[in-house]
């Protein structure tokens, strides 16, 4: 077990390493980020902050050595040069991030578990697109295998024609159909050091542009009906990686059943409803399972509940809290972009 003043280490330094953070402050932990970009939300509320590049083994070597555990916020950090970190201060495991860091890996992975992804085709050279394309139909969707997040690295295909000129990157590309969903939902579960799992009652997602837009719940009859069988899977998914922490597993609602869009092994964007919302959020249960501490209860607090993300221009912040039922959580970041999330709302209702 891991006790409260003990370091934990967060590789990225991200919005999801800062509630994290917080979190294992209540705790009495106190944390140090790692990460390559010198503006971290996660370091300023964090008590040491190493800024160096994901492939220097003496930073990462020097960073474990002040930490008890080290975790991710950020599922794209390279797995090779984190043999710079005793393996059993890890968690969860490499093995992990090496499943999601790729989109052919994590399908096969999850097929091999009895999951069903959309329809694919593995792209890893140019004249195999059209061939693909062909094989799987159209609509569909052309996404890098490797660095895609929030939407980026993805085309869709209205017709074969389109995908004439397209360059395949030397990762690969996947190609999918496009599923016709009724609703896109996630797993969230926890999973402790003695394999006890939880999990968080399954959101409805929509999705704008790609980006996470909001999580509602209760989510709709058609994705309650189809959770059993996603957990089901999600749980088959933490148990064959030897799982520590929290894992989310997103699912398209389909009327053939649950279809696995991707999985993150990490607090998720999903889940931060989570902190208002039930009895112990995301981030509480991730550090308590990572310092091997019991886990706490995951149940929803309210019959109700709204989490909206607040992306590129920050609406008034008064304006925003003169609802008293708004939970506002802003990120710290100094600069509003296009498509970048600043912070979220949640509502109790
Ligand atoms: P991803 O980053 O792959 O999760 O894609 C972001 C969002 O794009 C998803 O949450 C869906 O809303 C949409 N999307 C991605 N892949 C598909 C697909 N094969 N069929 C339908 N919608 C998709």
């Amino acid at each position: 077990m891991i006790l409260p003043g003990s370091t934990i280490g967060i590789l990225g330094g991200g919005q999801l390493g800062r509630m994290l953070a917080v979190a294992a402050a209540q705790l009495g932990y106190r944390c140090h980020v790692y990460s390559p970009e010198k503006d971290s939300v996660a370091a300023e509320v964090s008590a040491k902050f190493t800024c160096a590049e994901w492939h220097d083994r003496a930073a990462l070597s020097a960073f474990a050595q002040d930490c008890a555990v080290v975790t991710y916020e950020f599922e794209n950090v390279p797995v090779a040069p984190l043999a710079a970190i005793p393996v059993e201060l890890l968690a969860p495991g490499t093995r992990a991030l090496e499943v999601a860091q790729d989109r052919l890996s994590e399908k096969r992975f999850v097929e091999d578990l009895g999951g069903r992804p959309a329809p694919y085709a593995a792209v890893d050279a140019d004249e195999e697109l059209q061939a693909a394309v062909e094989r799987v139909g159209v609509p569909g969707i052309l996404k890098t295998r490797r660095d895609g997040y929030d939407g980026k690295g993805q085309w869709r295909l209205a017709s074969p024609s389109e995908a004439a000129g397209v360059r395949v990157p030397g990762d690969g590309l996947v190609y999918e159909g496009l599923v016709r969903f009724e609703a896109e939902f996630s797993v969230i579960l926890v999973r402790g050091r003695d394999g006890a799992v939880r999990f968080w009652d399954s959101p409805h997602n929509v999705h704008a542009g790609g980006i996470l837009a909001s999580s509602t719940l209760p989510a709709p009859a058609i994705v309650a009906q189809q959770v059993p069988a996603a957990r089901k899977l999600a749980q088959a998914i933490a148990e064959a990686l030897g799982y520590v922490g929290v894992l989310t597993v997103e699912f398209f609602a389909t009327a053939q059943g649950p279809v696995f869009n991707e999985m993150a092994p990490r607090v998720h964007n999903s889940g931060h409803w989570t902190i208002e919302g039930a009895l112990t959020s995301q981030f509480e249960n991730h550090v308590r399972a990572i310092c091997g501490l019991p886990l706490g209860d995951t149940a929803t607090v309210a019959g109700r509940v709204e989490m909206a993300n607040l992306i590129g221009d920050v609406p008034h912040v008064a304006e925003l809290l003169s609802d008293p039922a708004a939970h506002l959580h802003l990120y710290g970041k100094g600069e509003a972009r296009e498509g970048r999330k600043m912070g979220h709302v949640t509502r109790l209702g």
